[in-house]
């Protein structure tokens, strides 16, 4: 205001001197036009401030807004930060340069125990950390200790992990340096990922269903313990396998085999001492480490009583399961260095325990190594002969009693040799069933005995002996039914004998297969009768068409009393029953006699004939018609 006052001072003063005549009067026109003017320069002036005014105002008003409404974004992002703050899960505390708490969290007081009143504006941190020392913070350590940790571990920037918290807690601190001063320190509570961790590591090293250590984890403790075998402290290591478990499992299903396993391992659990170790390599194996370090050496006693404890029956669901348990030992280290060959020697006394009987222990020898070096041999050469065809059939007449006339031939596995010496089964049929080889070989015996006896005379059979393995094969039925069609053989022509064995099984499963094999129309003998020792029960649960009678009794026959009545009774109810009777292995005349007496209907043996090869057959037939009739009308 005081510059356009002055302004105007300037002007009139101006307009004054100009508006003064020379004569010293004022031109009172011009004076007025110059006023006039003046005053007109002053209005403009005037709205030019107003227009300036309004326009500062304008934008005063502006940025007043601008203000209000950044403050109010602010207290909105204050908020959102509080709330953000509130319920983290984690704890987190902001520090200055002097270690005064500058932000802090209600998280941070719970995760460290804190009781209220402790985190107060411009706490300091020793004072925090004093207050949850009292609390059982870092348990073991005084307040000044865990602050200088606590410090320190602040100053590092990095993290610190605190796992002996009150409770079993483990938090895991971390820090960072800000910009400028000062840090933040954010806590977290990682027991739960701390469990979930060991939880998966002792999954890795531990089975699922029974939670014993695995093989993986079993043979590292091999290792430790082979470690300390070094300075003289010895152990034990036990394989164990159940015998009949697949039994259980085919027949009762999985779970109660599964719940079995776990029966069997609360078992093992309770007959080992705390420093004896019992794992699940898989399966139905089991594995055991005993210290021989710190008990008397009671090895084999331990084994016996593995034994009975593992054999005594189980109740499950309901179901009465009675299984065995068969052991080999090796002892370190002398019987192995390292573990994978300790294994291996306890694994091998453990087949020969199994070979020796099952429900039996064995300790290793060095001999029963070469032995299964041989057994792999063999089972090379038996797949050898399976593809190059190296087996053979020879046949064994089976002739009526009272007539001598044939009836028809057993078919008898031979292993012909490069030499062309013939191997008989009883030196390779249990390898090739504990291999199952034998269903490939039972197959082929199959078809060449049917295409065989296509060849004889019309009204003569062929036995087959079938193995128990093959017998329970899923496909067995299928493979009677293609020898048959294949060759085109009657099927009331071929005959297969079974032998107890088959029985031990499930007998439901199995009478249901032999219903289907019965369907097919083929014949079904029982072979080797008497030499089970629940022979008679067997016949009674399906009508088999033959019993075949064991050669141990057909050789007492003359001899003892008993023979003889065994026989006899054999042969009556076989007779009741509808059932041929066929005595095998018949050497003497004074065996058949017998035979006769008692009324057996067959017999086969070394009289009448050796198993002969097929093309002796027709011969054979030829003479014996000649022959046995002169004997049967004695
Ligand atoms: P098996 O079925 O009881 O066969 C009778 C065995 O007694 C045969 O032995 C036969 O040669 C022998 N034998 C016959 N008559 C006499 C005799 O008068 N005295 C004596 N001491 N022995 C006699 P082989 O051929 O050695 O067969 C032994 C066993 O091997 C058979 O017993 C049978 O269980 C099994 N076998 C034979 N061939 C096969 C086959 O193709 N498959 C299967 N799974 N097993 C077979
Ligand atoms: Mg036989
Ligand atoms: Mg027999």
């Amino acid at each position: 205001m005081r510059d356009v006052e002055a302004k105007m001072e300037r002007l009139f003063a101006r307009q004054l001197a100009l508006a003064s005549r020379p004569d010293g009067h004022l031109d009172i026109a011009a004076l007025a036009r110059m006023v006039r003017s003046s005053y007109e320069e002053a209005e403009r002036d005037r709205l030019r401030t107003d227009r300036a005014m309004d326009l500062m105002a304008a934008e005063l008003e502006g940025a007043n807004a601008e203000l209000e409404r950044l403050l109010r974004n602010l207290s909105i992002q204050n908020l959102r930060f509080e709330a953000a703050l509130a319920n983290m899960p984690h704890g987190l505390a902001m520090l200055d340069a002097e270690e005064r708490i500058v932000v802090v969290n209600a998280r941070l007081g719970e995760l460290l125990g804190l009781p209220d009143g402790v985190i107060v504006p411009d706490a300091k941190l020793e004072d925090l950390v004093a207050a949850a020392s009292a609390r059982g913070f870092c348990p073991g350590q005084g307040a000044q200790e865990a602050t200088r940790d606590m410090r320190r571990s602040l100053l590092s920037g990095g993290a610190a992990e605190i796992e002996r918290m009150a409770g079993g807690r483990t938090l895991l601190l971390s820090s960072r340096r800000m910009e400028g001063s000062g840090c933040v320190l954010l806590v977290q509570d990682i027991t739960e990922r701390r469990a979930q961790q060991a939880r998966i590591a002792h999954l890795a090293q531990h089975d699922a269903l029974t939670g014993l250590p695995n093989r993986a984890h079993f043979l590292a403790r091999i290792d430790q313990a082979l470690a300390r075998a070094q300075r003289g402290e010895g152990f034990a290591l036990f394989c164990l396998d159940l015998d009949r478990f697949k039994q259980v499992n085919d027949t009762l299903g999985h779970p109660i085999g599964d719940l079995l396993l776990k029966e069997v391992t609360a078992r093992l659990r309770t007959t080992l001492r705390d420093t004896d170790m019992v794992a699940r390599l898989g399966g139905d194996e089991f594995a055991i480490i005993q210290d021989l370090a710190r008990q008397p050496p009671d090895t084999a006693a331990l084994a016996q009583r593995i034994v009975e404890v593992v054999s005594a029956p189980y109740l499950i669901n309901g179901h009465r399961i009675v299984v065995g348990t068969s052991i080999g030992i090796a002892l370190a280290p002398a019987d192995g260095a390292a573990a994978d060959t300790l294994l291996k020697a306890a694994d091998l006394a453990l087949y020969r325990a199994k070979a020796d009987g099952r429900g039996i222990w064995r300790f290793f020898e060095p001999a029963m190594d070469a032995r299964m070096q041989e057994r792999r041999s063999l089972e090379i050469a038996l797949r050898d002969a399976l593809e190059q065809e190296s087996f053979t059939l020879l046949y064994q007449p089976l002739l009526e009693v009272g007539s001598l006339r044939v009836s028809g031939f057993e078919a008898l596995l031979r292993w012909r040799q490069p030499d062309g010496t013939l191997t008989l089964p009883a030196s390779f049929i249990p390898l090739a069933e504990e291999t199952g080889l034998i269903v490939q070989i039972g197959e082929w015996v199959l078809r060449q005995a049917c295409r065989t006896a296509l060849s004889w005379p019309e009204q003569m059979s062929v036995a087959v002996n079938v193995s128990a393995v093959q017998f329970r094969h899923a496909r067995f039925v299928e493979q009677v039914r293609e020898a048959l069609s294949g060759s085109g053989l009657a099927p009331y022509r071929l005959e297969l004998e079974v032998t107890e064995t088959i029985m031990l099984q499930d007998s439901a499963v199995v009478i249901a297969q032999l219903n289907r094999l019965r369907a097919l129309g083929v014949r079904i003998a029982m072979d080797d009768f008497g030499t089970g020792y629940s022979s008679l029960s067997y016949l009674r649960s399906f009508p088999f068409d033959t019993i075949k009678i064991d050669r141990s009794f057909v050789r007492d026959l003359d001899a003892r009393g008993d023979a003889r009545a065994i026989v006899s009774a054999i042969v009556g109810l076989g007779e009741s029953l509808g059932m041929r009777t066929t005595a095998e292995g018949v050497e003497t005349e004074a065996e058949l006699a017998g035979l006769r007496r008692v009324g057996c209907s067959d017999a086969q043996g070394f009289l009448f004939s050796h198993p002969i090869p097929p093309e002796d057959v027709p011969g054979f037939l030829a003479t014996s018609a000649k022959t046995f009739p002169a004997a049967a009308a004695e």
